[in-house]
């Protein structure tokens, strides 16, 4: 079977009108139906509860939409006195369940969905799909494995399955404490070709970039960035989030401490794994030699951009801003062939090249670098400095969060800095 048998068995079993309406994807591998909320009328799935087996939760919900601000979901929250109590659970999970996964995750989960859907399809199967036994899933993965599906789309097929089931509430097909991990065993030998292996940005690479004064906005900004993403341990979409209201200089003053002046604590709004939404506040600390203080050489940075915060900004009530220019904006050209920002944010592709870019200008190989390297860099500096880990976890909010990270408040803010002195500057 190759993928012209597979997509022609589908079509087949969709029949008449419903085979010509599918859409499929161009990815390597099994192909999955990219419209199936089309064909949920199709006989290959009269047999089907198509309200479940089809169900397709990546939509951002309301809540999600507002991003956590309650008085504006609440018109949508409110259920009305006389409602019964199933009609509230229904409520509950149609509104408030999906976001158990991010939203790029629901998104991701359902596309692997989509590919057991669609194999259901091929195979006749689709009333065995969900619930889902061990058996069924050996059959998909087989066929998945014969049509050179990557390893990493088989592993997210196997976790958009589980994850059905259990937000369904229903068994999952792997089941057993680390009976997952034992599957994944068995596809170590579809690796395949060795990943590239990625360095952190070192340290002696943030001391260069920052004593480098490029003449174009794109090297500045790249400069920039990944020096700030590496002092702090940023994710690539930390980074992105990253706007003007973002940047709180002084912020240390604050303890009524004196020394503080001219350091600066970054906002992070939501960071992975943050279940208490506190946000997190990495510290960039006052360079010894003016040349390399990255807190300085940013306020410029605003000054060249001609960005501030917006007096609409609504970041103070905790909430995602989306009105504040970004800091690492997008260039465009305007007229007269000069370059200015614009409203969007770098794209993650355009992180990576930044880091990459900054790793050439250093003399590293590119390839081996990505836009992970900067909060690689961060972690492995502070690490390799002897910080210990419950210190370098104020700057990165690295790994599960622990009941004792979560009460520690700083008396002295001293210990803030303990990872960006780490850099040497
Ligand atoms: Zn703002």
């Amino acid at each position: 079977m190759d993928q012209h048998a597979f997509r022609t068995a589908v079509q087949h079993n969709l029949r008449q009108e419903w085979a010509s309406l599918a859409r499929f994807s161009q990815s390597r591998g099994m192909p999955y139906i990219t419209n199936l909320h089309d064909l949920s009328g199709s006989p290959a799935f009269q047999h089907c509860d198509t309200a479940s087996l089809l169900r397709n939760a990546s939509a951002p919900t309301a809540l999600e939409r507002t991003d956590g601000d309650w008085r504006a979901a609440a018109p949508v929250l409110a259920q009305p006195l006389a409602a019964p109590v199933p009609a509230l659970a229904a409520a509950f999970t149609e509104l408030v369940w999906p976001s158990r996964n991010a939203v790029s995750t629901r998104a991701k989960n359902w596309t692997m969905w989509a590919t057991a859907v669609t194999w259901g399809v091929a195979r006749n199967a689709t009333h065995l799909l969900f619930p889902m036994s061990t058996v069924t899933l050996k059959a998909l993965t087989m066929d998945l494995m014969g049509l050179h599906t990557p390893r990493s789309v088989i592993l997210a097929v196997w976790s958009a399955v589980q994850n059905r089931h259990r937000s369904a509430g229903l068994p999952a097909p792997i089941r057993g404490t680390n009976e997952f991990t034992t599957w994944t065993r068995l596809l170590a030998s579809l690796q395949g070709a060795p990943r590239p292996l990625i360095h952190p940005v070192h340290k002696t690479m943030v001391q260069r970039l920052l004593a480098w004064r490029p003449t174009s906005l794109a090297d500045n900004r790249d400069r920039l960035a990944t020096c700030l993403a590496t002092i702090c341990c940023l994710r690539v979409a930390e980074l992105r989030a990253l706007r003007a209201c973002h940047l709180l200089f002084d912020f240390h003053c604050s303890y009524g401490i004196p020394g503080y002046e001219g350091t600066l604590a970054l906002h992070i709004v939501k960071r992975k794994n943050d279940s208490e939404r506190k946000g997190h506040y990495p510290a960039v600390g006052r360079s010894a030699r003016p040349d390399l203080d990255l807190v300085h050489q940013l306020r410029v940075w605003l000054c060249v951009l001609g960005i501030g915060a917006h007096p609409l900004c609504a970041s103070r009530a905790g909430v995602q801003c989306h009105t504040c220019p970004p800091i690492f904006p997008r260039f465009v050209l305007g007229s007269g062939s000069t370059h200015h920002a614009s409203a969007a944010p770098m794209s993650s592709q355009m992180v990576r090249d930044a880091v990459r870019r900054m790793a050439a200008h250093c003399g590293g190989d590119p390839s081996h670098f990505s836009g992970i390297s900067a909060r690689k860099g961060g972690l492995t500096t502070a690490i390799s400095a002897g910080v210990p880990e419950e210190i370098v976890y104020l700057q990165s909010g690295h790994g599960q969060t622990r009941a004792a990270r979560a009460y520690m408040h700083l008396q002295d803010p001293a210990l803030l800095f303990a990872t960006y002195q780490a850099f040497g500057l």
